[in-house]
């Protein structure tokens, strides 16, 4: 299998639209790395350049320290699963799936022989004759998935492929995709914009905005320890809870400084003047809303009960909105005036540019 290395990756469009933006990125040989972020970030550009489908106007890429940057797509031993599958209609199954050994020129029987142990091992040994029309969403993806583990390539690139699928298909195929990773020992670059797929089956979760990526990762680093504000929101749901707010005072000796609006210590990363503007964030998780008589930091203005846990939303006076999030049991009624306690030691802060300038401290 192979290694991937993006160097200063650049695609910069016509219109001056920069797709991907000097990227740097480092894929081990049999890693399975998740590319996560909102529309337009830069995902599907990544992928086509690695495969050849696009070409740079900077920076390099490797595979296995390899240059394939000027390779055409063929050369390049990369296999790509797209979103809508790009089956061909007319062919079976069996063709489809066959179709890049017919192009190399293996021979007939081996050609079956392989195309029957992919089929069998996807659970659509059955369908072979059947044409791409006759089947469902899942059985199409796992033809598209058939037809790019059939090559035997050194990387896969996937794109999306499970968005069409609905919820309880898309949640047995993110098992089956983790153990095909396992069996094939494959390279797996997998695009998506969906966090529970980057959660649960990435090895690291590399975050993009704008072209850039913001943090790479193994997912819990990135959920716990989000390098940057983007992240810290992007990942998690509900979204993290923000305070925006000023340093009040700094201790020089032990690194501590306090906040407006925070009871408790902050351990700031870097020295923070007092007055600098700060963001304070906090996973729902980690913050707990009691019922006061009266005076409170915020008020209930909704309670969502989900079965095994409960999200409780409240406002401030301020018009932030909070969220937390209990096991369910008994929660404060809509309307009910409520203090507002974070665990500190879960406490995140970012400095006016949005990067983790430092932690709570219990
Ligand atoms: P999505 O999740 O919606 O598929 P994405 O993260 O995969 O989005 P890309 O398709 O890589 O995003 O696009 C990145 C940026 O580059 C977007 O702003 C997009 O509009 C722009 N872009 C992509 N292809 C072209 C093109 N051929 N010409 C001009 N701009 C383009």
């Amino acid at each position: 299998m192979g290694s991937v290395k993006l160097e200063q990756l650049t695609r910069q469009f016509d219109d001056g639209t920069r797709g991907v933006d000097r990227v740097n990125l480092d894929v081990a040989d049999h890693e399975f790395l998740v590319l996560v972020g909102p529309s337009g970030c830069g995902k599907t550009t990544i992928l086509r350049l690695i495969a050849g489908l696009d070409t740079p106007d900077e920076g390099r890429i490797y595979i296995d320290g390899d240059d394939v940057t000027d390779l055409a797509p063929r050369d390049r031993d990369v296999a790509m699963v797209f979103q809508n599958y790009a089956l061909y209609p007319h062919m079976s199954v069996q063709d489809n799936i066959a179709f890049p050994l017919a192009m190399r020129r293996v021979a007939p029987a081996e050609r079956t022989r392989r195309v029957r142990d992919v089929a069998e091992s996807l659970g659509i040994g059955d369908y072979l004759t059947r044409r791409p029309a006759e089947l469902s969403g899942g059985q199409r993806q796992r033809v598209a998935l058939a037809r790019a583990i059939v090559r035997e390539p050194r990387v896969f690139l996937f794109d999306e492929p499970l968005s069409n699928l609905d919820a309880q298909v898309r949640s047995m195929t993110r098992a089956e995709l983790v153990r095909l990773h396992r069996t094939l020992g494959a390279t797996i670059i997998h695009v998506t914009h969906d966090q529970v797929e980057a959660m649960s089956m990435a090895q690291r979760v590399a975050v993009m905005q704008k072209g850039r990526i913001e943090h790479c990762a193994p997912p819990m680093d990135v959920y716990r320890s989000p390098g940057t504000l983007f992240t810290a929101t992007f990942l998690g749901s509900p979204s993290i809870n923000q305070w925006r707010g000023e340093v009040r005072s700094y201790e020089r000796g032990s690194g501590t400084g306090t906040l407006q609006k925070f009871r408790g210590t902050v351990s700031l990363g870097v020295h923070m003047m007092p007055d600098t503007d700060v963001v304070l964030a906090v996973r729902p998780e980690h913050l707990r809303f009691d019922v006061v008589e009266s005076g409170g930091d915020a008020t209930i203005t909704r309670v969502e009960a989900l079965g095994a846990e409960t999200l409780i939303h409240a406002t401030t006076a301020a018009d932030e909105h909070l969220c937390s999030r209990i096991v369910s049991g008994s929660a404060p009624v809509v309307g009910s005036k409520v203090r507002c306690t974070i665990e500190a030691a879960h406490a995140l802060l970012f400095d006016r540019e949005g990067r983790l300038a430092g932690r709570g401290r219990a």
